[in-house]
């Protein structure tokens, strides 16, 4: 835990982003700015930085929320039950969605998309956290608040976006909380449902820990499985990418189990072996534990299932909520072959998970930053 040294974004700076281990989850930029201190913003290459220095008021929240340091480790593995090596979960399912189209513009089984939708259609966030592809075959956080701009942001492209960022920027930003309110009831949107990397929700999950400004706007997270995170243009400028004359244009959808695929323009299929995908991981990556995304509500991958479903793991009884009545309600369908129970621990699709967690837990404890140091 926290010494009583003075703690601020300068020691963000040293111990995080100069050493390579910034995942670029805009968490303490989101913070800084919804609370009205705008001492930060994220530079042009993705990563935080000053905005305005003097603003800096020192109090180091930045840095307990960072994803990438160890404090409020406790606290969240307290809160959410984690247990090793996939924290706590009820159920696991290999699960689609029943919307051919949302099916068509998704990653693997469209889950994700159909889950946020009944939330949305039943009243239960005013809006959802998600990304949506840019042209050029990156992303962008945005606000979903309907079927239309669901699909924009379905489908998984291999870059991160400086997800949390969105929070502060489109909410809040120099009013003391009592006017933010009043401004999210004229919006109506008080309650946000975010899907995100283990890191992005692994900050969330801290700046809830504190019940700091925006987070008490998230009610529900969905996270994603994450080996890691990489760009197409970092993978076509290995030697794989000339040995299969990989073209970012060429490249239709993206999505990865025990293989990365890239199905291509062609109707061609590339299925490149993690090992080489790793030779490519940045080093945030390689410094990060969570594959199964631990601390979310549900999690989803593409991991374990047959093409064309979504592994979904339900973690808890607000995870359970939701996924129950969604499939009561006919958004998504679980795979008949693959239904399990808890008490099923050797089902195999637990297994594979387990197995992928282990191995990304393992390459965390291998790299010499495992801790930040304090
Ligand atoms: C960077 C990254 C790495 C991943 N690594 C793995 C892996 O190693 N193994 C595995 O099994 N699965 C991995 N996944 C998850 C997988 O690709 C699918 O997102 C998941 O199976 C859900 O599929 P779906 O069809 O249900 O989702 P969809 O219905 O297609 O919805 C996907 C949702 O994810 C959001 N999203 C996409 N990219 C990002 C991003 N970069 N940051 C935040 N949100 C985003 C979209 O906005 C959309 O709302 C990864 C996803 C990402 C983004
Ligand atoms: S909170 Fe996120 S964006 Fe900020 S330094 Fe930590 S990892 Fe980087
Ligand atoms: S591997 Fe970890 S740090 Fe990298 S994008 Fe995934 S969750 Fe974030």
């Amino acid at each position: 835990m926290l010494t009583n040294r003075t703690i601020s974004f300068e020691n963000l700076l040293v111990e995080v982003i100069d050493k390579n281990l910034c995942n670029r989850c805009g968490g303490c930029v989101s913070f800084c700015s919804a609370n009205g201190i705008s001492a930060l913003k994220i530079g042009k290459d993705g990563y935080p930085e000053y905005l305005d220095k003097d603003k800096c008021m020192e109090g180091g929240i930045c840095y307990l929320i960072c994803p990438k340091t160890v404090e409020l480790e406790e606290e969240i593995n307290d809160k959410y039950n984690w247990k090793y090596p996939i924290g706590q979960w009820q159920d696991i399912f290999s699960a689609r969605s029943t919307d051919a189209v949302i099916k068509e513009a998704a990653t693997d089984g469209g889950v994700v998309t159909s889950l946020l939708l009944y939330m949305l259609e039943n009243h239960i966030v005013d809006g959802a956290i998600v990304s949506q592809k840019t042209d050029c075959g990156g992303r962008m956080p945005m606000v979903a608040k309907n079927r239309a701009e669901l699909l924009k942001a379905a489908g998984s492209f291999w870059s991160e976006a400086e997800h949390l960022d969105k929070l502060g920027d489109a909410y809040t930003s120099c009013f003391p909380v009592i006017k933010v309110i009043k401004e999210f009831a004229e919006k109506n949107m008080k309650k946000l449902a975010l899907v995100g990397t283990p890191c992005q929700i692994k900050a969330i999950r801290k700046m809830q820990a504190l019940e700091i400004v925006p987070a008490h706007l998230v009610v529900f997270t969905i996270g994603l499985f994450c080996m890691q995170c990489f760009t197409l243009e970092d993978l076509v400028k290995q030697n794989f990418a000339k040995k299969h004359n990989i073209k970012i244009e060429d490249v239709e959808k993206v999505n990865i189990k025990d293989k990365l695929i890239l199905h291509m323009k062609s109707g061609l299929k590339i299925h490149i072996p993690l090992e080489e995908v790793e030779e490519i991981a940045r080093e945030a990556c390689l410094a990060c534990p969570d594959f199964a995304n631990d601390y979310a509500d549900i999690s989803a991958g593409g991991l374990g299932s047959e093409d064309g479903y979504t592994s979904v793991i339900v973690r808890n009884s607000a995870g359970k909520q939701v996924y129950s009545e969604a499939l009561y309600k006919g958004y998504v369908e679980n795979s008949g072959a693959s239904i399990i129970a808890k008490k099923d621990r050797d089902h195999k699709l637990i297994n594979i998970i387990e197995d992928f967690a282990i191995k990304k837990r393992i390459r965390y404890e291998q790299h010499p930053h495992v801790a930040v140091e304090r």
